[in-house]
């Protein structure tokens, strides 16, 4: 193992975003391509938003997703000692100070500024107060803050692995506050304490955060450790460049899930969201994306999420999977739509896997897959309506149906070969094409106009059910049910 550690640290105050997801990818490709350590870290400091189920859903998409860490989950909560020791040594080392200003008496301040539309800064108050003001504020009961001292002038720059260097003027930062008056730590604080107490050595994160950078940097010199590296990976942003919200679509990896995406798909989908392994090749194995990852082909820019292309990016997968892991995976589908019910017998699992042998060539997701599939377990389906019109009510259809049924109630034995060459006997013998019985066949048996290989399907269903359903078709058909408007 290389010494690399990396961390995945979300906050669980809502379902894992593509962002987050995209993020935890990233970490996880750069952990395996290096030999280092993917270290998992649930950032729970925000006791107001944090929730237990939401922490057990971050680790079932992870786990879902194939993004296995190899330590932790570490709780950052749990670690409040570590963020106050530290907090302490730098106020001990006159690298921090109390803060005792009230919200009240910095509102002026935070007025003023919007009045004159600049960003407010801490003044510095407190920065040097005596042994007898800090003991005055105390017996008074205030609560303070601790700050962090921040240099008056000059920089601090990020030098960031994907961006290069970002220069931070310090006249553009305060005395950042490192813990609240309840005595927790801020968000910048607890994180760059756990980054640098875990060893971290690269810390790849949303762009969003590339603000805080400097302020965490600062930190750790204060703190006097090594400073890990950084990279920032860019935003991912709707079509129209907007922020990507639920109008877009499904934007969380349980609303991919239950859309039924493969998570090869969605892994393979948000590697390219920001990262291009070098060629044109789009589909990679997670083998493939671990061995060209790198940092440095990143991109600067915004990914742009593109529902469609996750869709063929899925058919792609759905078509190339194993059989049995697929019916697998799509079981739950079939179940919710109550087409099966497991456990499955043999016979019915045999059922089950040419079912979806055959649907998958046009399924883009698992729900349509199902979907799909419904005719080869109910004859409760509705006629296409376009189909109805175009072939139920022609001419002569009912009489079509109604003869290549009793041909096929004749025919030895009921498979692809004699189902097609029956049809193409009795086309030659009615002196009709073979689509004129061929379609309408279709829609009678399953419902639609298009679907799976004709005889593929026929052969499937059995002979009892296809010519059951060509008969019924006939039947409603003679007995005008179908409306010519
Ligand atoms: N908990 C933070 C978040 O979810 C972590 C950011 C970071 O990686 O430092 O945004």
């Amino acid at each position: 193992m290389s010494d690399v550690r990396v961390r995945f640290a979300p906050s669980p105050t809502g379902e894992l975003h593509i962002g987050g997801a995209r993020t935890a990818l990233f970490n996880y490709l750069f952990a395996r391509n290096t030999g280092g350590t993917f270290v998992l870290r649930i950032d729970d400091t925000d006791l107001e938003r944090s929730r237990t189920d939401y922490i057990d859903k971050l680790i079932d998409s992870l786990k879902w997703l194939g993004l296995n860490w190899d330590e932790g989950p570490y709780y950052q909560s749990k670690r409040l000692e570590e963020h106050s020791r530290e907090a302490e040594r730098l106020l001990a080392e006159k690298k921090a100070y109390r803060c005792y200003c009230s919200v009240e008496s910095l509102a002026d301040g935070r007025t003023a500024a919007r009045e004159d539309s600049k960003a407010y800064l801490y003044p510095g108050t407190c920065r040097n107060l005596t042994v007898d003001e800090e003991e005055a504020y105390q017996k008074e009961g205030r609560s303070p803050v601790v700050r962090l001292i921040t240099p008056d002038y000059g920089e601090t720059v990020v030098q960031d692995e994907i961006r290069g260097a970002v220069t931070f003027d310090h006249t553009d930062l305060d005395d950042l506050i490192i813990m609240k008056s309840n005595g927790h730590p801020t968000y910048n604080f607890a994180s760059i304490v756990d980054d640098l107490q875990m060893g971290i050595t690269h810390v790849i994160r949303a762009e969003e955060h590339l603000s805080n950078t400097p302020r965490q940097q600062l930190c750790a010199v204060a703190l006097g450790y090594t400073l890990p590296r950084f990279a920032h990976v860019p935003m991912i942003l709707a079509p129209d460049r907007s922020k990507l919200s639920k109008r877009h679509g499904a934007t969380s990896v349980e609303e991919f899930y239950a859309e039924g995406h493969l998570p090869e798909a969605l892994i393979n989908y948000m590697a390219l969201l920001g990262w291009s392994p070098g060629d044109d090749e789009e589909v990679l194995s997670i083998d493939k994306m671990v061995s060209r990852f790198s940092l440095q082909k990143v991109n600067k820019t915004a990914a742009i999420y593109d529902v469609n292309k996750l869709a063929w990016m899925n058919s792609l997968y759905i078509r190339g999977y194993a059989l049995d892991k697929l019916a697998d995976a799509a079981l739950p589908f079939f179940e919710k739509k109550e087409l099966v019910k497991s456990p499955l017998s043999e016979t019915e699992s045999d059922y089950y896997k040419k079912v979806i042998a055959l649907v998958r060539e046009r399924s883009r997701t698992l729900v349509e897959l199902a979907e799909g599939a419904s005719y080869f377990y109910s004859d409760q389906f509705t006629y296409e309506e376009k189909g109805v019109k175009k072939q139920f009510l022609k001419e002569k259809t009912a009489e079509y149906l109604r003869r290549a049924a009793e041909g096929l109630r004749s025919i030895e034995s009921f498979n692809h070969d004699s189902i097609e060459s029956l049809y193409r006997a009795i086309s030659e013998e009615l002196g009709v094409s073979a689509g004129k019985l061929i379609h309408p066949t279709r829609l009678a048996i399953t419902g639609c106009t298009v679907g799976p290989g004709f005889f593929e399907i026929m052969a499937l269903l059995g002979r009892e059910k296809t010519v059951e359903r060509m008969e019924k078709a006939a039947e409603l058909i003679e007995s005008e049910a179908f409306s010519r408007e």
